[in-house]
């Protein structure tokens, strides 16, 4: 390469660097038990734009989870163990901070919310208690003034001032997951980790928390990562998505290029399980077979004992991330084979 074109492609390489608040390079993590080895994951790749939600998909046992944990650097150990790879949140590598610097970084620039509001909450407090104390493990703030922070948090996600002296089990499902959405914001960080933070409520209470996330992270300039095993979900309120399969991303893209022009069998597979994104009439086909187990993942490409399209040289040797167009990877041998196309393509 000559030397202009170096520097173009370093260029760009740190450009691309700006634009993204995370980048995930070759992370692989790993559980060892005394059963044997769980790998969990298995050299992920992923990134996430600036002022950007990206939804990360997959059925349970994927990895999402302890992706998420990954970024916080939270894996627990023994028996996790982050075998390699490196995770550059706002320019600094997660793995490689000391004990105060996450603890900086966890709750001032990142913060989490989980899938069970009711675990997050302490019973024995007030919400308006709750949310003051954590703006004030990281924000140099009187008590009664971090309480007007939490008053003016609470009123945001939509709740009563004067709610904040009222206790969690005196709010439903819906209320709580707004204040552990008003718990997660206090602080103003830069980059939200939501795990299924919706799968708990019911149907209608979803789409109005969604709503409500979506909007205050377009209103406050933050960028999402959104764990969901739900497609019509990433709809909603995902700018990108990528999809997991065993420790990996088996395809990536803007969401508009992933739906429209799917091109992975298992991101078929999700399509096709998928009730409120099938036409009417369409039948639903649920993906045969089971995730495979992680302490004995299957040679070549992981999700070929399940995929309707998998040949001999499917088993040979792991598919790498390759581009399709513009934003859009895929980890398929046949991805580019003229003869292969998927059903869901192929209709159309
Ligand atoms: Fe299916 Fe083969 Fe593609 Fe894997 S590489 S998804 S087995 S077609």
């Amino acid at each position: 390469m000559s030397e202009k074109n170096l520097e173009k492609t370093t260029a760009a390489a740190v450009e691309q660097e700006r634009d993204h608040i995370l980048d995930i390079k070759d992370l692989v993590v790993h559980f060892e038990t005394d059963d044997g080895c769980v790998c969990a994951i298995n050299g992920l790749n992923l990134s996430v734009r600036r002022e950007k939600t990206l939804g990360l998909v997959g059925e349970t046992g994927a990895g999402k989870t302890t992706t998420a944990l990954s970024i916080l650097n939270l894996v627990p150990s023994p028996p996790g163990v982050i075998k390699g790879g490196s995770i550059v949140l706002d320019g600094k590598d997660v793995l490689q901070m000391s004990e105060k610097e996450l603890e900086h970084m966890r709750g001032n620039e990142v913060a989490m919310i989980f899938q069970d509001p009711m675990t997050a909450l302490n019973p024995v407090m007030t919400v308006g208690e709750q949310i003051a104390e954590s703006v004030m493990l990281h924000e140099n703030l009187s008590q009664k003034d971090a309480f007007e922070r939490a008053k003016e948090m609470l009123k945001m996600v939509g709740i009563a001032e004067s709610r904040a002296y009222d206790y969690p089990h005196q709010f439903s499902g819906g209320m709580r997951q707004r204040v552990v959405i008003a718990i997660a914001l206090a602080c103003r960080p830069h980059f939200l980790i939501a795990d299924e933070p919706t799968t708990a409520l019911d149907v209608t209470i979803q789409a109005q928390v969604l709503d409500l996330m979506k909007e205050l992270i377009d209103n406050n300039h933050m960028s999402m990562l959104l764990i969901t095993h739900d497609l019509g979900v990433v709809a909603e309120v995902c700018d990108d998505v990528a999809v997991m399969y065993a420790g990996r991303i088996v395809e990536v893209g803007t969401t508009d290029e992933v739906f429209n022009d799917t091109r992975h069998p298992y991101t078929e597979g999700l399509f096709d399980s998928l009730p409120n994104l099938k036409e009417q009439g369409e039948e639903l086909v649920p993906i045969k077979g089971m995730m495979p187990d992680p302490m004995h993942l299957p040679e070549g490409c992981t999700f070929a004992p399940r995929c309707p399209y998998a040949t001999e040289a499917c088993t040979q040797s792991v598919p790498e991330l390759r581009h399709v167009n513009g934003s859009h990877y895929v980890a398929c041998h046949a991805y580019d084979d003229p003869s292969f196309r998927l059903r869901r393509n192929a209709n159309g």
